[in-house]
């Protein structure tokens, strides 16, 4: 019945292909297709996995739904729009509907910035009373506190930087994040109460997530549905649990026999609590 609805984020037969440095002056320049074909349809509400090996896609196609790329050919649109089509203004305002949070919290915010300029960014043009109370709010809902806002990067943990970063991607109130591997820079430790954190958030601001793990726990943590990637194909997709349960894909099974699990993710119940007792 979800499905009824147009998709939030569709790509149709996306294909990227980089055109790599020439060998020698007279030879041809090799090209590697990073995405070949790839069709998907995200739904409003749902989370949607991308799993594969490293070098299968995954963060080319996250770099394309979020239009910091266009494909070589194919169309992506967000909500209906071709997002390759749209004009400069009008792609600065859409982003405000989708966001990203990126692998490393370390290089992703900038060292010299306070976390409340950090976290305003997207805001850009909003006035400056307006940024400072949607900074209090974005860092109440990652767990941080509002006085947070003056500190410096260096002055949090990984995973409470990580926090910051989901914050700035919440901070325009986004129908979509799309993360990609974020929590791969953490401690195992500290991976489940982020990921959980991102499922508080779902459950309480309606966000549709595209998750980029190369991690199948991660996937199968958060995620309702997902795609599987070898070689800028999707080889396989569906139900989280049905493909990690009884995968079909020879390559699907071969990623699942390598996979190391997660230590086990805290029960629902203890979610929020552990959010909070990360130390600080
Ligand atoms: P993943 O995130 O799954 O590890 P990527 O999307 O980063 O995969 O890369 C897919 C393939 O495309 C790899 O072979 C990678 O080397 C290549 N690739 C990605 N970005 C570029 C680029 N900007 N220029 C050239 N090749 C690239
Ligand atoms: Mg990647």
């Amino acid at each position: 019945m979800h499905d009824a609805a147009p998709p939030l984020l569709a790509l149709h037969d996306v294909t990227r292909r980089y055109t790599l440095p020439r060998e020698s002056l007279f030879a041809p320049a090799p090209a590697i297709e990073a995405l070949r074909g790839v069709s998907l349809a995200l739904h409003a509400g749902r989370s949607l996995g991308v799993v594969g090996e490293s070098g299968s896609g995954k963060s080319t196609l996250a770099r394309i739904a979020m239009a910091l790329e266009a494909p070589t050919s194919g169309r992506v649109e967000f909500m209906g729009r071709d997002l390759n089509a749209l004009g400069a203004a009008e792609l600065r305002a859409a982003r405000r509907d989708f966001q990203m949070v990126f692998q490393d919290p370390y290089g992703s915010l900038d060292p010299r910035q306070r976390v409340g300029r950090i976290v305003a960014e997207p805001l850009a043009l909003d006035g400056p009373a307006r940024r400072e109370s949607a900074v209090a709010e974005a860092l109440d809902a990652v767990g941080l506190r509002a006085g947070d806002a003056q500190k410096y990067p260096h002055e949090f943990s990984g995973g409470q930087r990580q926090r910051i970063a989901i914050a700035r991607a919440l901070i325009t109130k986004p129908k979509l994040i799309v993360a990609d591997e974020p929590v791969s820079a953490l401690d195992v430790s500290v991976q489940a109460q982020v990921l959980n954190l991102l499922i508080d958030l779902q459950q309480q601001f309606g966000v549709t997530y595209l998750l980029i793990s190369h991690d199948l726990a991660v996937v199968d943590h958060v995620c309702d549905e997902v795609v599987v990637m070898q070689h800028g194909r999707i080889v396989e997709r569906g139900d989280t649990q049905q493909i990690f349960r009884a995968p079909q894909h020879p390559y699907t099974r071969s990623l699942l026999a390598a996979h190391e699990p997660m230590n086990p993710p805290a029960p629902a119940s203890a979610r929020v609590a552990a959010v909070s007792e990360e130390p600080r």
